[in-house]
């Protein structure tokens, strides 16, 4: 039976000691990092996640301010928004909260944010610096997910990864930091054949496919790690794409969901704001 990798412990150890020493440090300097969540309309998920990141921003001593718009707001208003914050020298990240509603173009607000200010590691230019192996702010989850496979104290160099999915949030980003350990990786997608076979020599499994319960036991090589991004709500109960009682069995660890890969993304949110003050406070 395979061990648990708590996310949530994790996130509140590196929270509560790493980051957290490293803001008193900023502090000693008069700088606190300051992150501001622009949240456009009522979602209801991106309300939770945004109390979750309010609470850990807390717990890690930052400012973290939520700036609240409703579904009418142009284009262009979140545009200048963006601007007056890429210039305020008192904030040192900002995310902006997906989805927007269909009249504002995703592509045009994310490029909008300053570089040095995108702490969730969308924008071109963050994205390009992490394919080239250039220091950059990385995007939270796949940060995350290697937060939370160093916990385990896996040394990925040789291992063979398997990742299921390939989003710009999530697969492709972490298949990238997997090789930079030196891990094999194998992408996997909604054209590959023979998906099982493709896991069959996994010593590493990531599946973000967004399909509840996608990956069973019976797929999953015996002793491998199992980290599980997805995360659906069925009839009010939390579950990811992996179906976590059969792949327990196999797996000689895996991620719970919830509090698997969800806490940290959002510790490493905090992290990535962490680090960009220190950056522009240089
Ligand atoms: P996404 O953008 O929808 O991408 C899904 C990927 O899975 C695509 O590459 C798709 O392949 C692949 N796929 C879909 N069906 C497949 C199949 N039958 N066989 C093999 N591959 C298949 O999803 P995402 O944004 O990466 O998110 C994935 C899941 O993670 C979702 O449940 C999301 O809610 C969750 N998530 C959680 C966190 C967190 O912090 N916990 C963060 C981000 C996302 P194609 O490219 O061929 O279409």
């Amino acid at each position: 039976m395979a061990d648990i990798i708590s996310g949530k412990d994790v996130a509140e150890k590196i929270l509560t000691t790493k980051i957290k020493n490293k803001v008193d440090e900023l502090k000693t300097k008069d700088i606190i990092p300051t992150l501001v969540v622009i949240l456009v309309g009522d979602v209801k998920a991106s309300a939770s996640y945004v109390r979750q990141k309010e609470k850990f921003a807390s717990k890690a001593g930052i400012n973290s301010e939520v700036r609240r718009f409703p579904d009418s707001i142009s284009e262009q208003e979140i545009l200048d928004e963006i601007l007056k914050i890429n210039k305020d020298d008192n904030i040192h990240g900002v995310i902006v909260q997906l989805p927007l509603p269909d009249h504002i173009s995703v592509t045009k607000v994310l490029n909008s944010i300053d570089p040095s200010k995108d702490v969730d590691g969308f924008t071109p230019t963050n994205v390009g610096k992490l394919f080239l192996g250039e220091e950059t702010l990385v995007s939270c989850t796949p940060k995350g997910i290697m937060l939370l496979l160093e916990s385990t104290e896996t040394d990925l160099k040789g291992k063979n990864v398997t990742v299921i999915g390939r989003s710009n949030i999530v697969g492709k980003p972490v298949s990238i930091l997997c090789q930079q350990k030196h891990a094999t990786v194998t992408m996997c997608h909604s054209r590959t054949k023979d998906l099982t076979a493709k896991l069959s020599d996994a010593d590493v499994v990531i599946v973000a496919v967004g399909v509840p319960k996608f990956i069973h036991g019976d797929q999953i090589p015996k002793g491998s790690i199992v980290i599980d991004v997805g995360i659906h709500n069925i009839d009010g109960k939390l579950c990811g794409d992996v179906d976590f009682e059969s792949a327990k069995e196999k797996a000689s660890a895996i991620t719970p969901v919830p509090g698997g890969v969800g806490p940290m993304t959002v510790c490493a949110l905090i992290e990535n704001t962490v680090i960009a003050a220190e950056r522009l406070s240089q």
